[in-house]
């Protein structure tokens, strides 16, 4: 069978100048004055504009220290490794998520065991994470689905009774906001951002352009503890330290201003001052950001509560959601319906995704023996689910023309 698709970043503006993506960038001319003002400075890459970048995000977040990657994946790939994980190595994570989550700690040598997801949310289901606990397992990484915060006090308290680290895939959730009601953790009703790390060990970010701010490509790792900053440091520098305190060679005539040594095998996964550049001037805008894409969900629930199509999507008690994307789960009749509706959508120019295929779906994860009904509530998820467009930049117009074109195609079956 052959299925004619548009690119991934959303071609659907060429053929229809209508058409409304579902997700895209917000760029304004601070932004370009602030890359202008790096292309005229002395660093291009490794200048001044990273540890900029670095310290307003770990400030924005409420964390000690940022580390920023040249893409979430390769943040990914830093976390899990200064967890430790290794080859043979377990970690738990949910199949709701793109490749990377899971591809980062596979690249490790280590195995994915998935656990499904809450029907509501599309987060891990935590009641479900103790089962698939054995003694390989490392290492637990929610994902923080469409911008709603996983249960994090949950997932600290099954962490520390396994002695398991934990790495949030914060890349939907810039933004968002965990409210916490636990006297266990010595808080009472308290409010923390996403990556503050209050309740695991590093959190990462992305900064693609359908994500809460955009360099381009990029991503960051958020932690408090000083281990990991310095881990992470080194791996996305090829392993390299330049801190004499560190070396293993202290004093020899061969030892001197150039001299750095290589510990651990790293990887080029730096960010350049152009990307930080972009990051900070970004940074600024996106509470901003965040409040605009609540306006639209604001609008989008008004409008559609009630219908009898779709189920729309939630925020918890515990949750204030940064809402990277609008996803409605079909209901019951209309799953079968899926491929229809989304292509009829399409059509009329509302730039529709879905968001997931559950990973293990993928050949690369059946050759190596995840079979289907594995987890089958991320299965009917998938099922059910398309995600509408969703941006700061979103106008009235372009919500209007969306919302009518949704009524419009489901009235139409
Ligand atoms: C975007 C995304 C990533 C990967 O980020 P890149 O910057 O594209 O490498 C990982 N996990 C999730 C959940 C994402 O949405």
């Amino acid at each position: 069978m052959k299925i004619n698709k548009t690119s991934k970043h959303q071609n659907i503006k060429a053929s229809n100048p209508r058409a409304v993506p579902y997700g895209k960038q917000s760029i304004d001319n601070d932004d370009i004055q602030a890359l202008v003002e790096v292309l005229k400075s002395n660093f291009i890459t490794q200048g001044p504009k990273i540890k900029e970048f670095e310290d307003k995000l770990a400030e924005y977040c409420g964390a000690k220290y940022a580390v920023a990657f040249n893409s979430g994946t390769s943040a990914l790939h830093g976390a899990y490794f200064a967890t430790g994980l290794s080859k043979d190595d377990e970690f738990i994570t949910s199949p709701m998520t793109f490749a990377a989550t899971s591809n980062a700690g596979v690249y490790l040598g280590a195995r994915p065991i998935f656990v499904d997801i809450e029907e509501d949310t599309g987060n891990i289901d935590c009641e479900k994470i103790e089962g698939k606990i054995t003694n390989k397992t490392k290492l637990i990484v929610p994902i923080h689905y469409a911008g709603h915060p996983c249960d994090m006090t949950k997932i600290k308290e099954i962490a520390d009774k396994y002695n398991l680290k934990v790495v949030e895939d914060g890349c939907h959730a810039l933004g968002a906001k965990l409210k916490v009601q636990s006297s266990r953790f010595k808080v009472q009703r308290s409010t923390f951002n996403v990556g503050s790390c209050q309740f695991s060990d590093m959190t990462v970010f992305s900064f693609h352009p359908v994500k809460h701010i955009t360099t381009g490509e990029g991503g960051a790792v958020l932690t408090n503890k000083q281990e990991y900053y310095e881990k992470l440091l080194m791996f996305r520098n090829h392993g390299i330290t330049k801190d004499s305190s560190k070396f293993n060679v202290q004093s020899s005539t061969f030892v001197g201003e150039w001299y750095y040594e290589m510990q651990l095998l790293g990887y080029n996964y730096r960010m350049t001052d152009i990307q930080a550049a972009l990051g900070v001037s970004q940074l600024k805008k996106l509470d901003s950001f965040v409040e605009k894409r609540r306006g639209i969900v604001q609008k989008y629930n008004e409008i559609f509560v009630n219908n009898p199509y779709f189920e729309l999507p939630v925020e918890k008690e515990y949750a204030h959601n940064s809402y990277h994307l609008y996803p409605i789960k079909l209901k019951d009749s209309l799953k079968q319906k899926k491929r229809e509706l989304f292509n009829k959508l399409r059509e009329c120019g509302v730039g529709v995704q879905v968001h997931y295929i559950p990973v293990y779906f993928h050949p690369f994860y059946q050759d190596l023996g995840y079979e289907n009904g594995l987890c089958p509530k991320a299965e009917e998820f998938y099922r059910s689910e398309i995600s509408l467009p969703i941006f700061p930049g979103m106008t009235n117009e372009e919500l209007d023309f969306v919302v009518n074109k949704v009524q419009e195609v489901f009235e139409s079956l």
